[in-house]
């Protein structure tokens, strides 16, 4: 029986202040791991425009076992996650980000998880989050919530990218076709058995976070749209419930009539009446109009990401 293979998947976007530090660390850790698997380090360069891809290339002269994917452009980590799924040999894959706020000392613990023949994956959790603003913890959370109530795809509160996973959960994950990704839900939604691990929340070491604040809110907002179709339905509803308070109405102005005759008035109530219809229904085209949207860019059939430069292995054929 040969060695089984762990790769490594690291999506990198302008890291080059981390990343020397980040290889040191993850080869202490093949070192450890070396008794049970041989590592890949398979690296996904996000279409950085700093120095980032000519570190990559000096680490993959100096040592074989580094490869890497490189994108014309920046495609987004998800892009990014997909390339690496897909171009990684291992029989093991594991998904960790370039900034080591995902401590790489907590990969011998994964694997062993997996070894154990028990799980599938293993996910690791923040159970804090320290050193994160305020109030992108507060909208986090909420979004979180928010999400599991909506679309039903149960994300853990504080779950991460930090994963590790068997060969055949890797391809599941591959075999979901969609563009718009949102890999959070996806590693939900094919199932298999997982296990969580919680850690503290650790401060990027150096370089500076890719998020902005609107960079999450429409994340979120495509998470909600990816995985659920309940925003749909709330029109319905909301138009049931509109029936049913004008025909309350009709009955009511037709007895006040009969009773109290007909004076002219109702002229503020009669604007306010138009103006909440207009609002709600433009609110609910909004919405039509994300799914539409979203349709139109899946129905293309663009490729997720297109590579400039790779050096990578073809993977095995599994007997
Ligand atoms: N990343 C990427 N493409 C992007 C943005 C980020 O590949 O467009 C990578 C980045 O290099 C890092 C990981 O995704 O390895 C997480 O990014 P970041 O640390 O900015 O996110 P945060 O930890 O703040 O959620
Ligand atoms: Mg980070």
């Amino acid at each position: 029986m040969g060695e089984k293979i762990l790769s490594i998947v690291v999506p990198c976007y302008n890291e080059e202040a981390v990343l020397t530090a980040f290889y040191e660390e993850i080869r202490k850790q093949a070192d450890v791991l070396s008794e049970h698997v041989s590592c890949e380090f398979l690296f996904v360069d996000d279409g950085s425009t700093d120095g980032t891809l000519s570190l990559i290339r000096g680490m993959a002269q100096g040592d074989e076992r580094v490869h890497y994917v490189s994108f014309s452009r920046n495609f987004g980590k998800e892009a990014a996650i997909y390339a690496g799924l897909k171009n990684a040999i291992g029989d093991y894959v594991v998904l960790m980000d370039a900034d080591l706020q995902h401590p790489p000392e907590y990969l011998p613990q994964m694997l062993d998880g997996l070894l154990s023949g028990e799980y599938d994956s293993v996910a690791m959790r923040r159970s804090d989050r320290k050193g994160e603003k305020r109030i992108r913890s507060w909208f986090s959370r909420r979004f979180y919530r928010l999400n599991q109530k909506v679309s039903g795809v149960d994300i853990p509160e504080g779950a991460t990218d930090y994963r590790m996973m068997t060969r055949q959960m890797a391809d599941a994950v591959l075999s979901m076709p969609e563009v718009n990704r949102f890999t959070k839900g996806i590693f939900t939604w094919v199932g298999f058995r997982t296990k969580w691990i919680a850690y503290h929340n650790v401060e990027r070491s150096l370089g500076k976070s890719k998020w902005t604040f609107w960079g999450l809110v429409k994340y979120s907002l495509n998470g909600i749209v990816a995985f659920s179709t309940i925003p749909l339905a709330i029109a319905s509803v909301l138009g049931a419930l509109c029936c049913v308070v004008s025909m309350l109405m009709a009955v009511w102005v037709v007895v006040k009539t009969l009773i109290w005759g007909d004076p002219v008035g109702g002229f503020p109530t009669l604007i306010t009446v138009i103006l909440f219809l207009g609002g709600i229904q433009l609110l609910m085209i909004g919405i039509l109009g994300q799914y539409f949207s979203k349709m139109y860019l899946e129905v293309k059939h663009r490729p997720m990401y297109i590579a400039k430069e790779q050096k990578t292995v073809e993977r095995a054929e599994q007997e």
